[in-house]
């Protein structure tokens, strides 16, 4: 499974980063960096949970 970011509607509020620190970071300039866009089972429950959080739903998992 991988995450996917709808880049233009994020507006860096880092909450996802918050939730799934092991798998997407803010850079210097607060943009979101996909750190591990392909996820596995045991990462599952991380990256729903960052989905969940984002309050612009700019993430989405396919
Ligand atoms: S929580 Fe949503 S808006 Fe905020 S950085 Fe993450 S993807 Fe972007």
């Amino acid at each position: 499974m991988k995450i996917v970011l709808n880049r233009p509607r994020c507006e860096g509020h880092g909450l996802c980063e918050e939730a799934a620190p092991q798998l997407m970071h803010l850079d210097d300039e607060g943009e979101l960096v996909l750190d591990r866009e392909e996820f596995d089972a045991a990462d599952a429950a991380l990256a729903h949970a960052a989905v969940r959080v984002c309050p612009v739903a700019a993430l989405r998992i396919a």
